[in-house]
């Protein structure tokens, strides 16, 4: 009988994992949360991921359990467990990539580069934490946050008084995260994949670009990074894995400083945008990777295929019509270009789709990526 997975989230991640699901003829099954989702075209169920039974129901029909985003709650995590349900990655290790005070707390532990920060409650809190850092500062919702949003950037308290008053409401309770301002050169991210058994396989470092707190582009392998710098990328990585028990694909998100150092921004534990290009410039793609170790067969080879990749994002996708609309003009004029799109309608800053462009110029590839990405815009 195929092995089967079940995803909970339908969105653009559980898609691209049915391409290499149905190459290897592994069943993967969708909890997509409404109709109609980026992953509605597998065998996908609608249901409520925040609803134990619901979930319960789901993992009935399949061998493994994984997801496409970190908002499974933790209740619902345990209640898979009990059942015996093998779920990866497991609750420990995700509570780290759904609250960023527990990741920090737990980075410090481990003893991981990361930037100075601070648990506050209240303003006079806060207000310390400035004076001791510059007057400027780096404030953010632990749980919630995502392409920026729950970040801001503050140098008085004053500002985050609207945060301290929903923060007073909360029932959880619990602080806001502040970090110091990091002066950092670029964003870099390290992906790891990590199977139950232990094995683990690092991905080479990656650079990228954000534009308005999102995801714009990514150039695969990090340029001027070869040597130290992505050994001790690799190095982070495969620490963060290991020390917090991580399986499936996890994404490191990194800052260089303008020191050379290397500090850890933020963990995802499943697929990431940092890792689409991978689909077409790794010998084994994020998606399939993610599958294999869940399903705890042995990895495959993470090398580049190509001497250089990049992704660019399509965020928004054209005001009128339809993304396949753009299709012919798009292949004509970039027939290396590989489209990759996630079957959601235009929205501004929306994440539609990506392309891929591969080669040994670093330039030409860049060139023809961003091209043939704003061929989709208007
Ligand atoms: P999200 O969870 O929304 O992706 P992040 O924690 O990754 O939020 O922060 C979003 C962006 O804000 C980062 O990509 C980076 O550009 C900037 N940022 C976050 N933390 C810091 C920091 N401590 N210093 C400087 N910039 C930061």
């Amino acid at each position: 009988m195929a092995l089967r997975v079940g995803v909970v989230g339908g969105g653009q991640l559980a898609r691209m994992m049915i391409a290499p699901a149905v190459e290897l003829g592994i069943e993967l099954r969708v909890l997509a949360e409404e109709e109609g989702m980026a992953a509605s075209l597998a065998a996908a169920a609608v249901g409520d991921y925040r609803d134990a039974s619901t979930v319960l129901e789901f993992a009935r029909e399949v061998d493994v359990l994984t997801f496409d985003h970190e908002h499974v709650p933790q209740d619902v995590l345990a209640a898979l467990v009990a059942a015996g349900v093998p779920v990866h990655p497991g609750p420990d290790p995700l509570q780290f990539a759904q609250d960023k005070l527990l990741m920090r707390a737990r980075l410090q532990e481990l003893g991981m580069p990361q930037p100075e920060w601070a648990a506050v409650t209240d303003s006079e809190q806060l207000q310390a934490f400035l004076d001791a850092h510059g007057g400027r500062a780096v404030l953010k919702t632990p749980r919630g946050g995502y392409d920026g949003k729950g970040v801001r950037v503050v140098s008085n308290a004053a500002e985050a008084e609207d945060w301290f008053a929903a923060l007073a409401e909360d029932a959880r309770g619990g602080g806001l995260l502040v970090e110091e301002l990091v002066d950092f050169t670029r964003e870099l991210a390290q992906q790891i994949a990590r199977s139950p058994s232990g094995e683990v396989r690092a991905y080479p470092v990656v650079e990228t670009v954000q534009r308005d707190g999102v995801c714009a582009e990514v150039i695969a392998p990090a340029p001027h990074a070869a040597g130290r710098l992505s050994d001790v990328a690799a190095q982070i990585g495969v620490g963060v894995a290991e020390g917090l028990g991580v399986t499936g694909m996890l994404a490191v998100e990194l800052f260089e400083t303008t020191d050379q150092r290397l500090l850890v921004n933020e963990l995802a534990m499943r697929p990431h945008n940092s890792g689409h290009w991978t689909q077409d410039g790794a010998l084994t793609s994020q998606f399939e990777q993610h599958l294999r170790a869940v399903l705890d067969l042995p990895l495959g080879d993470a090398a580049a295929s190509a001497t250089w990749s990049v992704m660019v994002n399509i965020l928004g996708g054209p005001a009128e019509g339809t993304l396949d609309e753009r299709f012919a003009a798009a292949m004509a004029a970039h027939p290396a270009a590989k489209l990759h799109t996630y079957g959601k309608s235009p929205r501004p800053g929306r994440k539609v789709g990506h392309v891929n462009v591969i080669g040994d110029d670093l330039d030409e590839v860049a060139y023809q990526a961003r091209a043939a990405a704003s061929l989709f815009l208007d």
